[in-house]
């Protein structure tokens, strides 16, 4: 995943074109490379079926060019990548309550992984993008800046486009009778390795579950804010009238709130309704339109790989 990452943003930069696109583009063909393998050993695939091979002989069938057939349902997929088919397998056995689809867009994006092992360290061209993914298995460049920094609320600094969102949307909050302001934003290296180091020695065996380790965190993006009410607390913004607020409209100005009850298996963090993350207005609708719960499964369905037109 590092070498064809590298390969993307490489591409990105020749072509001058967005991240995203190119990111999509190429691991799109990744996965139509695994339509035609499957329409081309369609009849094999078929004939494995009956035969049911033992997992021992994987190995030499797939070298052979005809996928086994306990692979069928993932194939179908558009976000199914050929060379993660025995990690699909293995995450399917151990969560047989998942579909095969909630099994491949989760693999797709390491939720398999140990977090913090390994993680896949972004690109500057894709650290920067707007629907970046950010997480506890996908990590900022080490030397990594937004391009450029605007401030709000005063003490607060955003990137320009999360700035203007930002803005709309706390004026749209206003409208409907609600107070709310940014209590935090981006964030340097520097800082969250001290915030992160303060809390592991406070709770040593809880940090890992609220606070993200430096590299780790989205609000070195500049596209992540946390948000207080009235009470002027994050802790104080929990069950009330503008974070219930905030979790309807906030779509509606490219934000999501990243960190749902339903999305801790797959962040790796407690819920936190005033965390919000601006990935612009169109990717926001489209989750919402289409009920996807994470950055993680909207990243998985519609940046690495592009849906069939
Ligand atoms: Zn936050």
């Amino acid at each position: 995943m590092r070498t064809a990452m590298s390969l993307i943003v490489t591409a990105a930069v020749v072509c001058a074109i967005t991240a995203a696109i190119v990111f999509a583009a190429i691991w799109g063909v990744r996965a139509i490379g695994a339509r035609m393998e499957r329409a081309s050993g369609g009849a094999n695939a078929e004939a494995d079926a009956s035969e049911n091979p033992p997992r021992g002989e994987e190995a030499t069938e797939t070298e052979a060019g005809a996928p086994p057939s306990e692979h069928a349902h993932f194939l179908d997929l558009y976000y199914c990548e050929e060379d993660r088919l025995e990690r699909y397998l293995d995450y399917e056995a151990a969560h047989p309550e998942l579909s095969p689809e909630e099994v491949v867009w989760r693999v797709d994006v390491d939720i398999d992984k140990p977090f913090y092992e390994n993680a896949v360290e972004l690109e500057l061209e894709c650290a920067r993008s707007e629907q970046a993914l950010v997480s506890k298995r996908f990590k900022l460049p080490d030397d990594f800046e937004p391009a450029e920094l605007a401030q709000i609320d005063g003490d607060y600094r955003v990137t320009p486009a999360t700035k203007e969102a930002y803005e709309r949307l706390r004026e749209g909050a206003k409208a409907a009778g609600h107070s709310i302001r940014a209590a935090s934003a981006y964030r340097t290296i520097e800082y969250q390795k001290n915030l992160y180091a303060r809390y592991l020695n406070e709770d040593p065996n809880n940090a890992d579950n609220y606070s993200a380790r430096p590299g780790f965190s989205e609000h070195h993006t500049g596209r992540a804010i946390d948000l207080v009410g009235p009470s002027g607390t994050l802790r104080g913004f929990v069950g009330t009238k503008e974070a219930e607020w905030v979790r309807e409209n906030a779509w509606n100005y490219g934000f999501i709130v990243r960190y749902t009850p339903e999305n801790e298996e797959i962040t790796g963090y407690e819920s936190e309704p005033w965390h919000i993350t601006y990935i612009g207005r169109e990717a926001a609708a489209l989750m919402r339109e289409n009920g996807i719960g994470s950055l993680e499964e909207y990243v998985a369905k519609y940046v690495l790989h592009l849906p069939p037109q």
